[in-house]
């Protein structure tokens, strides 16, 4: 690295106030962290402020409290909300406060309690804050997910290192590049992949294939796609026609499936850390949209819950195209970490669409947003399924088949 660590910290703080959340005169900011990452907290805190901001609000998490909180607490606690924090919440979203997440949680930091109350706690909580959850996913508000290299989750991706120490420097390292924080100069660099990726969204949503097959060792998946659905990248609006970046790093291009269309079976190509659990070697067989059967070598139990415990979590509500040159796939690691690996795969969600993702979306209601196809659920939770051994066709409407991707790569 050219620069000291405090460097990159800083340009990287700046990067995700200007470029990521677009933070502007007179905005109220939340950002949402673990306590690990106070500098960084600061740093975003004071360049939002730098931007004009009149109000930052911090909201302080910590795993090793959360996982005290899951163990000790009946499942009557754990899923009883309080009504401040509902109140918190919606108050927040009606001052279109823009929000900020960082993710640096150790990917296994519920391993060994109960998937009946973690996944009993998830739904409370999803069910609660129902409302601003639905609002941001229609991007009402501006809002950025980022990483934090933490300890514990640096030592699940470089198990291999001597220190923790090393490992998170090592991971710091790695949110750098995929990030463009070493680039000579980020915001430019940013521009130039925004544009990219814009490009190969137009095809797509010129072509508006009416479904995609996928086929891999262990993956035989033809899914439908809704009528005028919109292929995304990179940028969003939000409902003041304010652009921002929902993540970063960012590599995909995605949009909705028809929910009622999946058929077939997919293998997942990587681990997914969910609720607080490393899930591995997953099937998933889908018929009608529905998924009827689902397997995992590792965490079968929390798949199956998922699946079967959440309102809209056995149907799609996203697909995306990442090829598997990808800078971050090019890195050959497995993050543990939905941000990270999901843009080095080609990926599925199962649950909530994105109302972003058809026209005229972000303006239906709920029951507007099923009718076209777009599954409404408590959940969304990315699956990788992409290698480099993986085809996908475009099916148009009257049959025809045109390649998206050949081993692995983008086709046109
Ligand atoms: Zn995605
Ligand atoms: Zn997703």
């Amino acid at each position: 690295m050219k620069h000291s660590f405090d460097d990159y910290l800083n340009i990287y703080a700046k990067l995700v106030i200007h470029t990521g959340l677009k933070v502007k005169k007179d905005d109220t900011v939340q950002i949402l962290g673990q306590v690990d990452q106070a500098p960084l907290i600061r740093l975003l805190s004071e360049y939002a402020y730098q931007a004009g901001a009149k109000k930052v609000f911090i909201q302080w998490r910590d795993d090793q409290s959360n996982r005290l909180d899951q163990t000790y607490q009946s499942i009557e606690s754990l899923t009883e909300i309080p009504r401040y924090q509902i109140d918190e919440a919606e108050t927040l979203l009606e001052q279109r406060t823009k929000r900020l997440a960082i993710i640096s949680s150790d990917p296994n930091h519920l391993q060994g309690l109960d998937p009946a109350k973690i996944s009993a706690a998830q739904n409370a909580l999803a069910t609660a804050l129902d409302k601003v959850r639905t609002a941001q996913q229609a991007n009402a508000i501006s809002w950025t997910v980022i990483a934090a290299a933490s300890p514990k989750w640096a030592a699940t991706v470089f198990p291999d290192l001597d220190t923790p120490q090393a490992q998170t420097d090592a991971l710091w390292q790695e949110i750098f590049k995929a990030t463009r924080v070493c680039e000579e100069n980020p915001e430019q660099a940013w521009e130039k992949h925004e544009a990219t990726l814009n490009e190969k969204a137009n095809y797509l949503n010129h072509q508006q294939f009416d479904a995609l097959h996928y086929s891999a060792p262990g993956t035989d998946l033809t899914v439908g796609l809704p009528k005028n659905h919109i292929w995304e990248s990179a940028g969003s609006l939000n409902q003041a026609g304010e652009h921002f970046v929902a993540n970063m790093p960012t590599e995909e291009v995605f949009t909705a499936p028809d929910y009622h269309r999946a058929e077939g079976v997919v293998t997942a190509t990587k681990p997914l850390s969910y609720g607080g659990i490393i899930i591995d070697g997953m099937t998933f067989t889908f018929k009608e949209g529905a998924v009827t059967q689902v397997t995992a070598a590792k965490g079968e139990e929390t798949l199956k819950r998922l699946v079967e415990n959440h309102q809209g979590g056995k149907f799609l509500g996203e697909v995306a195209f990442v090829p598997h040159s990808s800078p971050i796939s090019a890195s050959g690691l497995i993050f543990n970490e939905t941000l990270f690996d999901e843009n080095a795969s080609n990926h599925l969600a199962l649950g909530q669409a994105y109302a972003s993702s058809i026209q005229g979306g972000t303006d239906m209601s709920q029951e507007e947003l099923d009718a076209a196809g777009l599954n409404r659920s408590t959940v969304h939770v990315d699956f990788m399924i992409g290698s480099q051994d993986m085809d996908v066709d475009g099916i148009t409407k009257d049959g025809q088949r045109i390649p998206i991707f050949r081993q692995g790569e983008w086709a046109f």
